[in-house]
Protein backbone atom coordinates (compact mmCIF):
# COMPACT_ATOMS: atom_id res chain seq x y z
CA UNK A 1 0.00 0.00 0.00
CA UNK A 2 1.05 3.39 -0.83
CA UNK A 3 2.07 6.39 1.54
CA UNK A 4 -0.99 8.19 1.67
CA UNK A 5 -0.27 11.70 0.58
CA UNK A 6 -2.36 14.93 1.97
CA UNK A 7 -5.64 14.90 -0.04
CA UNK A 8 -7.52 17.98 -1.33
CA UNK A 9 -10.63 16.42 -1.93
CA UNK A 10 -12.90 14.17 0.58
CA UNK A 11 -16.04 13.47 -1.34
CA UNK A 12 -18.49 10.74 -0.21
CA UNK A 13 -20.93 9.33 -2.54
CA UNK A 14 -23.90 7.57 -1.78
CA UNK A 15 -24.27 3.81 -3.60
CA UNK A 16 -27.64 2.48 -2.16
CA UNK A 17 -30.29 4.19 0.40
CA UNK A 18 -32.84 1.89 1.26
CA UNK A 19 -33.47 -0.32 4.44
CA UNK A 20 -34.70 -3.74 4.48
CA UNK A 21 -36.49 -3.76 1.04
CA UNK A 22 -34.34 -2.43 -1.88
CA UNK A 23 -36.41 -0.88 -4.82
CA UNK A 24 -36.31 0.58 -8.46
CA UNK A 25 -35.11 3.99 -7.37
CA UNK A 26 -32.97 2.29 -3.76
CA UNK A 27 -30.42 0.09 -3.67
CA UNK A 28 -29.48 -1.48 -0.32
CA UNK A 29 -26.84 0.29 2.16
CA UNK A 30 -23.64 0.99 0.88
CA UNK A 31 -21.39 4.68 0.48
CA UNK A 32 -18.13 5.66 -0.65
CA UNK A 33 -15.95 7.87 0.85
CA UNK A 34 -13.14 9.28 -1.51
CA UNK A 35 -10.01 10.79 0.20
CA UNK A 36 -8.24 11.72 -2.71
CA UNK A 37 -7.65 8.85 -5.27
CA UNK A 38 -8.31 6.10 -2.39
CA UNK A 39 -11.90 4.31 -1.74
CA UNK A 40 -13.04 3.51 1.24
CA UNK A 41 -16.88 1.95 1.72
CA UNK A 42 -18.81 2.06 4.24
CA UNK A 43 -21.12 -0.92 3.74
CA UNK A 44 -21.76 -3.56 0.76
CA UNK A 45 -25.40 -4.35 0.51
CA UNK A 46 -26.48 -6.96 -2.12
CA UNK A 47 -26.02 -5.34 -5.74
CA UNK A 48 -23.01 -2.97 -4.61
CA UNK A 49 -20.74 -4.03 -7.40
CA UNK A 50 -23.20 -2.92 -9.87
CA UNK A 51 -23.85 0.33 -8.23
CA UNK A 52 -20.37 1.17 -8.14
CA UNK A 53 -19.70 0.14 -12.04
CA UNK A 54 -22.61 2.88 -12.85
CA UNK A 55 -20.93 5.20 -10.40
CA UNK A 56 -18.21 7.86 -10.66
CA UNK A 57 -16.26 5.79 -7.95
CA UNK A 58 -13.46 3.46 -9.11
CA UNK A 59 -13.90 0.07 -7.74
CA UNK A 60 -10.06 -0.26 -8.44
CA UNK A 61 -9.23 2.11 -5.57
CA UNK A 62 -11.16 0.57 -3.39
CA UNK A 63 -8.54 -0.18 -0.10
CA UNK A 64 -11.01 -0.63 3.34
CA UNK A 65 -14.36 -1.53 3.80
CA UNK A 66 -15.89 -0.61 6.95
CA UNK A 67 -19.20 -2.50 7.59
CA UNK A 68 -21.69 -1.25 10.59
CA UNK A 69 -23.04 -4.49 11.35
CA UNK A 70 -24.14 -8.08 9.89
CA UNK A 71 -27.58 -7.40 8.55
CA UNK A 72 -28.12 -8.74 5.04
CA UNK A 73 -28.64 -5.22 3.64
CA UNK A 74 -25.79 -4.18 4.64
CA UNK A 75 -22.99 -7.01 4.07
CA UNK A 76 -24.79 -9.29 1.17
CA UNK A 77 -22.81 -7.70 -1.49
CA UNK A 78 -19.21 -8.22 0.15
CA UNK A 79 -18.69 -11.28 -1.16
CA UNK A 80 -18.76 -10.62 -4.57
CA UNK A 81 -17.11 -7.40 -4.28
CA UNK A 82 -14.42 -9.55 -3.27
CA UNK A 83 -14.46 -11.60 -6.25
CA UNK A 84 -14.74 -8.70 -8.25
CA UNK A 85 -11.82 -6.27 -6.83
CA UNK A 86 -9.49 -9.41 -6.42
CA UNK A 87 -9.93 -11.02 -9.21
CA UNK A 88 -11.68 -14.21 -7.99
CA UNK A 89 -13.38 -15.04 -11.29
CA UNK A 90 -13.30 -18.22 -13.50
CA UNK A 91 -11.28 -21.23 -12.12
CA UNK A 92 -9.28 -24.30 -14.08
CA UNK A 93 -10.03 -28.05 -14.46
CA UNK A 94 -8.29 -30.34 -12.01
CA UNK A 95 -5.43 -31.68 -14.32
CA UNK A 96 -4.48 -27.43 -14.46
CA UNK A 97 -3.46 -25.69 -11.32
CA UNK A 98 -4.97 -22.01 -10.78
CA UNK A 99 -2.01 -20.28 -9.69
CA UNK A 100 -4.38 -18.49 -7.09
CA UNK A 101 -4.33 -21.84 -4.69
CA UNK A 102 -0.86 -20.34 -3.64
CA UNK A 103 -0.86 -16.89 -3.57
CA UNK A 104 1.32 -14.87 -0.80
CA UNK A 105 -1.11 -13.61 1.85
CA UNK A 106 1.38 -10.79 3.12
CA UNK A 107 0.36 -7.00 2.49
CA UNK A 108 -2.88 -7.47 2.03
CA UNK A 109 -4.41 -4.91 -0.80
CA UNK A 110 -7.54 -4.78 0.64
CA UNK A 111 -8.80 -4.06 4.19
CA UNK A 112 -12.50 -5.49 6.12
CA UNK A 113 -13.29 -3.64 9.28
CA UNK A 114 -16.08 -4.94 11.17
CA UNK A 115 -18.14 -6.95 13.79
CA UNK A 116 -17.71 -10.07 15.33
CA UNK A 117 -19.05 -12.27 12.29
CA UNK A 118 -17.84 -10.13 9.50
CA UNK A 119 -14.79 -12.16 9.07
CA UNK A 120 -16.78 -15.63 9.29
CA UNK A 121 -19.35 -14.77 6.59
CA UNK A 122 -16.51 -13.80 4.18
CA UNK A 123 -14.88 -16.84 4.84
CA UNK A 124 -17.94 -18.89 4.78
CA UNK A 125 -18.61 -17.33 1.68
CA UNK A 126 -15.63 -17.63 -0.54
CA UNK A 127 -15.15 -21.52 0.64
CA UNK A 128 -18.88 -22.34 -0.31
CA UNK A 129 -18.75 -20.86 -3.47
CA UNK A 130 -14.98 -22.39 -4.20
CA UNK A 131 -14.41 -19.17 -4.83
CA UNK A 132 -10.28 -18.18 -5.46
CA UNK A 133 -9.00 -15.03 -5.04
CA UNK A 134 -5.74 -13.26 -7.07
CA UNK A 135 -5.21 -10.50 -4.47
CA UNK A 136 -4.85 -10.78 -0.15
CA UNK A 137 -7.35 -9.67 2.25
CA UNK A 138 -7.52 -9.18 6.02
CA UNK A 139 -10.19 -9.02 8.06
CA UNK A 140 -10.32 -6.90 11.82
CA UNK A 141 -12.96 -7.47 13.97
CA UNK A 142 -14.12 -4.81 17.04
CA UNK A 143 -14.95 -6.87 19.77
CA UNK A 144 -17.36 -6.28 22.18
CA UNK A 145 -16.05 -7.42 25.59
CA UNK A 146 -18.79 -10.48 25.74
CA UNK A 147 -18.11 -11.57 22.25
CA UNK A 148 -16.44 -15.31 21.92
CA UNK A 149 -12.92 -15.12 21.76
CA UNK A 150 -12.50 -17.35 18.61
CA UNK A 151 -15.01 -15.94 16.40
CA UNK A 152 -15.20 -18.99 13.84
CA UNK A 153 -14.23 -22.59 13.59
CA UNK A 154 -14.02 -21.95 10.24
CA UNK A 155 -10.15 -22.35 8.78
CA UNK A 156 -8.33 -18.68 6.98
CA UNK A 157 -9.30 -18.40 3.42
CA UNK A 158 -6.29 -19.20 0.98
CA UNK A 159 -6.36 -15.50 0.39
CA UNK A 160 -6.74 -14.22 3.69
CA UNK A 161 -3.96 -12.68 5.91
CA UNK A 162 -3.70 -14.21 9.18
CA UNK A 163 -2.86 -10.53 10.65
CA UNK A 164 -6.31 -9.92 11.05
CA UNK A 165 -6.62 -8.02 14.34
CA UNK A 166 -9.71 -8.66 16.97
CA UNK A 167 -9.85 -5.02 18.70
CA UNK A 168 -10.72 -4.90 22.10
CA UNK A 169 -12.90 -1.81 22.98
CA UNK A 170 -10.82 1.31 24.89
CA UNK A 171 -13.68 3.00 27.30
CA UNK A 172 -16.48 1.25 25.32
CA UNK A 173 -15.04 2.53 22.13
CA UNK A 174 -12.39 1.58 19.07
CA UNK A 175 -10.35 4.65 19.14
CA UNK A 176 -7.84 4.87 15.89
CA UNK A 177 -8.76 1.40 14.53
CA UNK A 178 -6.69 3.01 11.49
CA UNK A 179 -4.31 5.64 11.56
CA UNK A 180 -1.60 7.26 9.27
CA UNK A 181 -0.30 10.84 9.20
CA UNK A 182 -2.65 12.45 7.72
CA UNK A 183 -6.58 10.46 8.67
CA UNK A 184 -7.58 8.08 11.82
CA UNK A 185 -10.65 6.13 12.22
CA UNK A 186 -12.55 5.30 15.54
CA UNK A 187 -15.68 3.86 16.12
CA UNK A 188 -18.29 3.36 18.74
CA UNK A 189 -21.33 0.82 19.29
CA UNK A 190 -24.71 1.97 18.73
CA UNK A 191 -27.41 0.64 19.56
CA UNK A 192 -29.66 -1.68 16.90
CA UNK A 193 -31.38 -4.48 17.08
CA UNK A 194 -27.90 -6.54 16.27
CA UNK A 195 -24.39 -5.58 17.39
CA UNK A 196 -23.81 -2.10 15.07
CA UNK A 197 -21.21 0.28 14.65
CA UNK A 198 -20.82 3.95 14.14
CA UNK A 199 -17.58 5.30 12.56
CA UNK A 200 -15.72 8.44 12.63
CA UNK A 201 -13.24 9.44 10.14
CA UNK A 202 -11.20 12.07 10.79
CA UNK A 203 -8.27 13.84 9.33
CA UNK A 204 -5.47 15.16 10.80
CA UNK A 205 -5.00 18.88 11.71
CA UNK A 206 -4.22 20.61 7.97
CA UNK A 207 -2.22 23.19 7.34
CA UNK A 208 -3.83 26.69 8.58
CA UNK A 209 -4.71 29.78 5.77
CA UNK A 210 -1.26 32.10 4.64
CA UNK A 211 -2.22 35.70 4.69
CA UNK A 212 0.62 36.65 2.41
CA UNK A 213 0.76 40.02 3.12
CA UNK A 214 1.55 39.66 6.22
CA UNK A 215 4.91 37.74 5.20
CA UNK A 216 6.11 38.93 1.89
CA UNK A 217 7.41 42.82 2.86
CA UNK A 218 9.45 40.89 5.75
CA UNK A 219 11.07 38.39 3.22
CA UNK A 220 11.70 41.26 0.63
CA UNK A 221 13.06 43.49 3.38
CA UNK A 222 15.79 40.55 4.46
CA UNK A 223 16.08 39.66 0.75
CA UNK A 224 14.81 36.07 1.75
CA UNK A 225 14.08 34.15 -1.19
CA UNK A 226 9.78 33.88 -1.55
CA UNK A 227 10.00 30.42 -1.51
CA UNK A 228 10.05 29.77 2.51
CA UNK A 229 6.73 30.96 2.08
CA UNK A 230 5.86 26.80 2.11
CA UNK A 231 7.23 26.47 5.09
CA UNK A 232 5.61 29.17 6.67
CA UNK A 233 2.25 27.60 4.83
CA UNK A 234 3.34 23.84 6.85
CA UNK A 235 3.09 25.91 10.01
CA UNK A 236 6.95 26.01 10.48
CA UNK A 237 8.94 29.39 12.35
CA UNK A 238 11.62 30.91 10.51
CA UNK A 239 14.24 33.01 11.41
CA UNK A 240 15.31 35.64 9.22
CA UNK A 241 18.81 37.37 8.76
CA UNK A 242 18.39 40.38 10.43
CA UNK A 243 16.93 37.83 13.35
CA UNK A 244 13.08 38.13 12.91
CA UNK A 245 10.95 35.36 13.62
CA UNK A 246 7.89 34.61 11.18
CA UNK A 247 5.43 32.12 12.63
CA UNK A 248 3.28 30.37 10.18
CA UNK A 249 -0.24 30.31 10.54
CA UNK A 250 -1.36 27.50 13.34
CA UNK A 251 -3.02 24.77 11.72
CA UNK A 252 -6.95 24.07 12.09
CA UNK A 253 -8.72 20.64 12.59
CA UNK A 254 -9.34 18.65 9.90
CA UNK A 255 -12.84 17.23 8.63
CA UNK A 256 -14.43 14.69 10.20
CA UNK A 257 -16.78 12.77 8.96
CA UNK A 258 -19.66 10.38 11.21
CA UNK A 259 -20.96 7.57 9.26
CA UNK A 260 -23.65 5.62 11.21
CA UNK A 261 -24.66 2.30 10.72
CA UNK A 262 -28.74 1.08 11.72
CA UNK A 263 -29.78 2.90 14.99
CA UNK A 264 -32.73 4.19 17.81
CA UNK A 265 -29.35 4.99 19.94
CA UNK A 266 -26.03 6.05 18.60
CA UNK A 267 -25.37 8.12 22.22
CA UNK A 268 -21.92 5.99 22.59
CA UNK A 269 -20.69 7.72 19.78
CA UNK A 270 -20.94 11.22 20.92
CA UNK A 271 -17.55 11.94 22.74
CA UNK A 272 -16.01 10.96 18.97
CA UNK A 273 -18.59 12.64 17.14
CA UNK A 274 -18.54 15.79 18.00
CA UNK A 275 -18.20 18.98 15.86
CA UNK A 276 -18.42 16.66 13.16
CA UNK A 277 -17.97 18.43 9.54
CA UNK A 278 -20.76 15.83 8.31
CA UNK A 279 -23.22 12.81 9.87
CA UNK A 280 -24.75 10.81 7.50
CA UNK A 281 -27.69 9.67 10.08
CA UNK A 282 -30.11 6.80 8.82
CA UNK A 283 -34.11 7.33 8.68
CA UNK A 284 -36.08 4.76 8.20
CA UNK A 285 -39.22 5.43 8.84
CA UNK A 286 -41.99 8.95 9.41
CA UNK A 287 -45.05 10.11 10.17
CA UNK A 288 -46.45 12.41 7.14
CA UNK A 289 -50.00 12.19 7.03
CA UNK A 290 -51.64 13.85 4.39
CA UNK A 291 -48.44 13.21 2.54
CA UNK A 292 -47.93 9.74 2.73
CA UNK A 293 -51.07 8.14 1.36
CA UNK A 294 -50.11 4.72 3.28
CA UNK A 295 -50.50 6.83 6.50
CA UNK A 296 -53.11 4.84 8.65
CA UNK A 297 -56.15 6.91 10.67
CA UNK A 298 -54.77 6.36 13.97
CA UNK A 299 -50.88 6.55 13.53
CA UNK A 300 -49.00 9.74 15.13
CA UNK A 301 -45.77 11.19 15.37
CA UNK A 302 -45.37 9.22 18.76
CA UNK A 303 -47.17 5.82 17.76
CA UNK A 304 -44.51 5.79 14.53
CA UNK A 305 -41.37 7.02 16.77
CA UNK A 306 -42.52 3.81 18.59
CA UNK A 307 -42.49 1.16 16.40
CA UNK A 308 -39.45 2.26 14.38
CA UNK A 309 -37.60 2.48 18.09
CA UNK A 310 -38.76 -1.08 18.45
CA UNK A 311 -37.53 -2.09 15.33
CA UNK A 312 -34.31 -0.56 16.00
CA UNK A 313 -34.63 2.22 13.83
CA UNK A 314 -34.82 6.26 13.44
CA UNK A 315 -37.12 8.87 12.57
CA UNK A 316 -36.17 12.21 10.81
CA UNK A 317 -36.52 13.48 14.16
CA UNK A 318 -34.19 11.36 16.19
CA UNK A 319 -31.62 11.86 13.38
CA UNK A 320 -31.95 15.68 13.74
CA UNK A 321 -32.23 16.00 17.38
CA UNK A 322 -28.64 13.72 17.10
CA UNK A 323 -26.82 15.81 14.29
CA UNK A 324 -27.87 18.75 17.08
CA UNK A 325 -26.23 17.18 20.04
CA UNK A 326 -22.91 16.67 18.84
CA UNK A 327 -23.20 19.90 16.50
CA UNK A 328 -22.70 18.70 13.12
CA UNK A 329 -22.26 20.92 10.49
CA UNK A 330 -24.11 19.06 7.84
CA UNK A 331 -26.68 16.16 8.34
CA UNK A 332 -27.51 14.02 5.62
CA UNK A 333 -30.35 11.34 6.18
CA UNK A 334 -30.31 7.50 4.48
CA UNK A 335 -31.42 4.23 4.51
CA UNK A 336 -35.41 4.95 4.02
CA UNK A 337 -38.20 2.93 3.95
CA UNK A 338 -39.18 1.54 0.05
CA UNK A 339 -41.83 3.65 0.55
CA UNK A 340 -40.01 6.58 -0.25
CA UNK A 341 -38.98 6.34 -3.54
CA UNK A 342 -35.27 7.78 -4.43
CA UNK A 343 -36.02 9.45 -7.68
CA UNK A 344 -37.20 12.27 -6.29
CA UNK A 345 -34.88 14.58 -8.51
CA UNK A 346 -36.79 13.74 -11.43
CA UNK A 347 -40.36 12.93 -9.75
CA UNK A 348 -42.60 15.57 -7.95
CA UNK A 349 -44.34 13.18 -5.86
CA UNK A 350 -41.40 11.46 -4.24
CA UNK A 351 -39.95 15.10 -4.11
CA UNK A 352 -42.28 16.13 -1.88
CA UNK A 353 -42.25 13.14 0.56
CA UNK A 354 -38.94 13.67 1.13
CA UNK A 355 -38.96 17.61 1.19
CA UNK A 356 -40.93 16.35 4.06
CA UNK A 357 -38.92 13.87 5.43
CA UNK A 358 -35.86 16.69 5.21
CA UNK A 359 -37.91 19.00 7.37
CA UNK A 360 -39.14 16.79 9.78
CA UNK A 361 -35.25 16.14 10.65
CA UNK A 362 -34.42 20.37 9.72
CA UNK A 363 -36.96 21.54 12.50
CA UNK A 364 -34.94 19.68 15.74
CA UNK A 365 -31.64 20.07 13.96
CA UNK A 366 -32.01 24.05 13.33
CA UNK A 367 -30.54 23.86 10.09
CA UNK A 368 -31.15 22.74 6.37
CA UNK A 369 -31.16 18.81 6.27
CA UNK A 370 -30.38 16.59 2.74
CA UNK A 371 -32.05 13.42 2.36
CA UNK A 372 -29.96 10.74 0.46
CA UNK A 373 -30.87 9.25 -3.31
CA UNK A 374 -28.53 6.63 -4.80
CA UNK A 375 -25.61 7.95 -7.01
CA UNK A 376 -25.76 11.45 -4.91
CA UNK A 377 -22.37 12.89 -4.20
CA UNK A 378 -21.24 15.64 -1.58
CA UNK A 379 -17.79 17.62 -1.16
CA UNK A 380 -16.96 17.70 2.02
CA UNK A 381 -15.17 21.20 2.15
CA UNK A 382 -12.18 22.34 4.54
CA UNK A 383 -13.07 25.06 6.89
ZN1 LIG B 1 -30.35 -1.79 7.38
ZN1 LIG C 1 -29.88 -3.44 10.41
Amino acid sequence: MAARAAFSDVQLTFLGTASAQPSSTRNHSSLALRLGPDVWLFDCGEATQHQLQKSIVKMGKIEKIFITHTHGDHIFGLVPLLAGILNGAGGTTEEEEDPRAHIDVHNPVLEIYGPLGTRAYVRAGLKYTHTLLGSPYVVHELRLPWDPKHGDNLPLHRAESPSGRNISQVDSVWPNIYQDKIVSVSAAPILHSVPCLGYVVHEAPIPGKIDPAKYIPELKRTNTPISVMSRLQQGESLELSDGTVLHGPPRRPGRKVVILGDTYDPSALVPLARDADLLVHEATNAHLPGIDEATKDDDTFESIEARTKARGHSTPQMAGIFAKRIGAKQLILNHFSARYPGNDDVDDKAKTVMDAIGALAAKEYGAQVTCARDFMSVDILKQ
